[in-house]
């Protein structure tokens, strides 16, 4: 198993009292890495820890760092996360050990620490990272397999793990995303106007660390080291056009619209008790090749991660009823590990940098309740969603918010979750 350590401690508590609550997402054994600022101040990096912030920049200049952590502190402290990531994950792995201790409680340092702590109900979130590139992958088999109209694994999809390159100008925190015109097909008459087949895509991304040289490949036992940490994605997907411009060189407009992201990284570290069995194929798949090929991550390359996505329409806003969830899944379903991911990516010398983001691909599992997007969930529009209030959706209207959410949680350990990634489509202009 992933190598635990004393900040995954089960017994381990904070002085944060909000972070010892059964369902907060950010107990001790979390602290995920973000950016906030609150007003009339520069954006600097935090960890969060219950319903408050540690203000890194803070952190660092109050003498209770020494070392790699107060290294760790000092490359986090400006407007973003990559001269953190850019370190490699030992810095950041002393400055998690050294918060564990500084965040407990009965911490002889607590009122110097608190003194660093800032309420999240004052801050505004930002991007974690410059991203100088996006790359999404399509790793769910059974995503691969409802979208193709053979039903049926494509023989790449079990040899390789498919992506494109994405748009990283246009990825986002939560907000609103404007429903874009875009050009399309119907029968044999092509027109230009606002898509009719909006979309979400439930997807876990992952942010590089130190990552590669041009030229250097990224050997499989090194690649969960080259992740810094994880986020949650919505891949908003516009089917019209996907289908119309998808061959022969795949998404283009379809995806680079918009994509929104959560605001805090959880690190490889947090989430190494919740580690699973990499994807079993069918004894007629073909094994990965060698170079995707390692025990370590075959036994444990996957996530035991629950995820959901909800809708809240206006009509159910205004009622003042609870978002409606739509899918419940979970990222054991991939079939490809991140680790996987990570070194075909750079295996033709591509290089990897800090702060790129890689996206999981629609996190969809075999039964009808963990389809993870509208496509699957109404068979491309043909089978509406029934909301609890009476109102259907093919695809998304104006007004909806999209909602995701996910929690790691197994016997023994303290669970972990992510926050949200929230998203409302605006109408088009
Ligand atoms: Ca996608």
């Amino acid at each position: 198993m992933a190598v635990l350590n004393a900040t995954h401690d089960a017994q381990h508590r904070s002085f944060v009292e909000r972070a010892n609550l059964p369902d907060c997402d950010f107990p001790i054994q979390n602290l995920p890495f973000g950016v906030f600022s609150r007003a009339n101040e520069p954006a600097r990096g935090g960890v969060a820890i219950g319903d408050m912030i540690v203000d890194l920049a803070a952190l660092a200049r109050s003498g209770l760092l020494s070392g790699a952590a107060l290294k760790a502190a000092e490359a986090a402290s400006g407007p973003t996360l990559n001269p953190l990531m850019a370190l490699g994950n030992a810095p950041s792995s002393a400055l998690r050990a050294r918060l564990s201790e500084l965040l407990a409680q009965g911490s002889s340092d607590r009122q110097a620490v608190a003194a660093c702590l800032v309420p999240m109900t004052e801050v505004a979130m930002h991007l974690p990272a410059h991203i100088g590139d996006f790359t999404d992958f399509l790793t769910s088999g059974y995503h691969s397999t409802r979208l193709n109209p053979t039903g049926k694994l494509a023989a790449n999809f079990m040899s390789l793990p498919i992506a494109y390159h994405g748009r990283a100008s246009s990825v986002r925190l939560d907000g609103p995303v404007r429903r874009p015109h875009v050009q399309r097909r119907d029968g044999e008459v092509v027109s230009f106007g606002p898509t009719k087949e909006m979309d979400f895509e439930l997807e876990l991304g992952a942010f590089i660390g130190a990552g590669n040289r041009l030229g250097d490949r990224i050997a499989i036992a090194d690649a969960s080291d080259a992740i810094f940490g994880h986020c949650l994605i919505n891949d908003w997907s516009i089917r019209d056009i996907q289908r119309w411009e998808n061959v022969p060189l795949g998404p283009f407009l379809a995806k680079s619209l918009s994509t929104t992201i959560s605001p805090w990284v959880v690190t490889e570290e947090a989430l190494r008790p919740f580690r699973a069995p990499a994807f079993r194929r069918a004894a007629d798949e073909p094994a990965p090749l060698p170079y995707l090929t390692l025990k370590q991550d075959q036994d444990e390359g996957g996530l035991d991660l629950a995820l959901t996505a909800s809708l809240l329409t206006p009509r159910m806003r205004e009622a003042g009823l609870a978002p409606h969830k739509v899918t419940d899944t979970n990222f054991r379903h991939m079939y490809w590990t991140f680790a996987q991911m990570v070194t075909h990516h750079a295996s033709n010398g591509c290089n990897l940098q800090p702060g790129d983001l890689l996206g999981s691909g629609t996190i969809s599992g075999p039964t009808p309740g963990s389809r993870a997007c509208l496509a699957e969930l109404t068979v491309r529009g043909k089978e509406p969603l029934h909301l609890p209030n009476g109102e259907t959706r093919p695809w998304l209207e104006d007004g909806d918010e999209v909602i995701f959410a996910a929690r790691a949680s197994r016997q023994g350990y303290v669970s972990i979750g992510f926050g949200n990634c929230r998203g409302t489509v605006q109408a088009a202009l």
